[in-house]
């Protein structure tokens, strides 16, 4: 096969919602369904990443069920799927974007009793700010639960786009009949149980509607009812328009029930888009152009976009995962980071096969591959088999919450040193030196990101750190269009200066004033509140 024709085959989505919606239970009856897994079960272990709290035990949970499972590639209908997990606790929010930034598309859970939550919003936002299409699966029709026509609205008015529902259900709670497919106007039949195969659900053509009349009741007629509404109020399917970020298809089901979850795998196959070009720059001449790459380009390039530490302290590797952006990966490839121009030497190469790690033969455009290696990998690299380019758009956020880092004995300041700058540059946490000296900083975005380090430390590296409260409460990244006014600058707030753990310059504040104050003062110089891995 071509690399187009296998990058057309290629789906890569993360799966988005609000803790509890039922996003484990759903991405276990995929793989179930696509035949990735045999039984029902197997993702259980990722609930534990729900109940992030302080306790050191579940920290460590969670971070080895990140890596078992939060990437899932299966085979269906001839294709390969890449499934994307993004982590459930806010305070790892910033992993989040991260992740969405290596999908093509999303499939948003909700609960059809609470209708879109609080951190499902969060997630949109980001996939509205890349206009990246977004399915729309509507959970547990078998308890009570809103009005449909309710949950369409409530969907349009957060997404601030129109829905298209695809199926639509008859009842809901005890009188959930189950699901209209409103293309093929047949019924799906709904039968409570967690052991059907998704041909095992019986389906009625909408044409027997006497017989449906006579065996759902009036939760029939009602649904017939409120499908006319929706679909009267609602837009007609636009492929072109949903792969711009403008319309989301709606299913409704329950996932716990395998029920409505097939026509979401085949939505997933039929509607998402394949691997897009991808946006980066190329030196030339040491000058960036803007380079576009296309997903069938024949060089090999990929863009880390999340580092993991491995679980076992013995061991310092890391996984680097990349999304493959063009060409083909194949075993024994040389490979060079980008950043430093050195050889990419990894110790394996795996690919994640629903809940096992697999050495990797081939991998194309969409695929996500894990190199492990003992270091020389950041967050934000890009990966090719020669050209000089970098990807750009992984988002750095400056960090709202900053402690300082007290060494308690320190004979570890070495230890320390390296601790922090690995976690720095998996994006764990980020570190900020400060110019004139003095303990380093740490900034988050999630308080629990200071006790993951905080015991991190302690665990890989052997150095136990107490944290303090600091003045600083925000931070913004400087650049200059030249080095004098960079100099003048400089010279004006040398108490307040920092480099990151990718040596960039940031200017720390203790309020919001004091970036206004300091722009006025320096109208030339760009404060950014968001760094992208340069
Ligand atoms: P997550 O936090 O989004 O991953 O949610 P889970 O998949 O862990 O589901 C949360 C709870 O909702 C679990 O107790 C599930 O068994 C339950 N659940 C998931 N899907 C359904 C459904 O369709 N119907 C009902 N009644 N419960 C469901």
């Amino acid at each position: 096969m071509s690399y187009a024709s296998e990058t057309r085959r290629r789906r890569t989505f993360a799966i988005i919602s609000h803790p509890d919606a039922g996003k484990t239970t759903l991405t276990e009856k995929l793989l179930l369904f696509s035949g990735a897994i045999q039984i029902a079960g197997a993702v259980k272990g990722r609930k534990a990443s729900r109940h992030a709290t302080s306790d050191w035990m579940e920290i460590e949970k969670q971070r080895g069920i990140s890596v078992a499972s939060s990437v899932m590639q299966m085979s269906y209908r001839d294709h390969v799927i890449n499934l994307l997990d993004t982590p459930g606790h806010k305070d790892f929010s910033e992993d989040t974007y991260r992740v969405l930034t290596a999908v093509d598309s999303a499939l948003m859970v909700i609960d059809a009793a609470n209708g879109v939550e609080a951190q499902t919003r969060r997630l949109i936002e980001v996939c509205r700010q890349r206009d990246t299409p977004i399915i729309t699966f509507v959970n547990k029709m078998d308890r009570e639960v809103r009005d449909p026509l309710d949950i369409l609205d409530e969907v349009e008015r957060e997404l601030g786009m129109p829905c298209c529902p695809i199926t639509w259900p008859v009842g809901q709670g005890k009188s959930f009949g189950g699901i209209i497919n409103l293309r093929t106007q047949t019924m799906t039949v709904f039968t409570p149980g967690s052991d059907r195969g998704p041909k095992d659900f019986e389906v009625v053509p909408l044409a027997e509607a006497d017989r449906l009349r006579k065996r759902f009741g009036q939760p029939f007629d009602d649904a017939l009812e409120s499908m006319e509404l929706a679909v009267g109020a609602s837009a007609a399917w636009n492929h072109e328009d949903f792969l711009a970020g403008k319309l989301t298809p709606v299913f409704f089901g329950s996932g716990v029930n395998n029920f409505g979850v097939m026509e979401v795998l085949d939505a997933v196959v039929d509607m998402s888009p394949p691997p897009g070009p991808r946006i980066s720059t190329l030196l030339v001449n040491k000058q960036p152009v803007v380079k576009t790459v296309q997903p069938e380009d024949k060089g090999f390039a990929g863009v880390v976009f999340k580092v993991q530490a491995n679980m076992d302290a013995n061991h310092r590797d890391r996984i680097a995962f990349v999304r493959v952006a063009s060409g083909r990966y194949q075993p024994g490839m040389k490979l060079k980071v980008q950043r430093t121009g050195k050889e990419l030497r990894p110790t394996s190469v795996v690919t994640f096969m629903s809940q096992r790690r697999e050495a990797v033969e081939e991998a194309y455009a969409g695929d996500i591959i894990g190199f492990t290696t003992h270091g020389g990998v950041q967050l934000g690299d890009t990966i090719t088999d020669g050209a000089n380019l970098q990807f750009t758009g992984l988002p750095f956020f400056a960090p709202e919450l900053f402690m300082t880092v007290i060494l308690k004995n320190p004979l570890r300041t070495k230890q320390l040193q390296q601790g922090l700058a690995q976690l720095g540059e998996e994006g764990a946490i980020q570190v900020f030196k400060p110019d004139v000296g003095g303990p380093m900083l740490l900034g988050a975005v999630g308080q629990l990101q200071f006790e993951v380090v905080q015991h991190r430390l302690r665990a890989e590296y052997d150095a136990d750190v107490r944290l303090e409260g600091c003045q600083y409460t925000g931070a913004r990244w400087i650049t200059a269009n030249s080095p004098a006014e960079l100099r003048a600058f400089t010279d004006a707030y040398p108490m307040r200066l920092s480099h990151d753990a990718a040596n960039a310059l940031a200017f720390l504040c203790t309020s919001p004033y004091d970036v206004r104050l300091a722009q006025e003062r320096f109208p030339e110089i760009q404060f950014h509140p968001l760094r992208e891995h340069a």
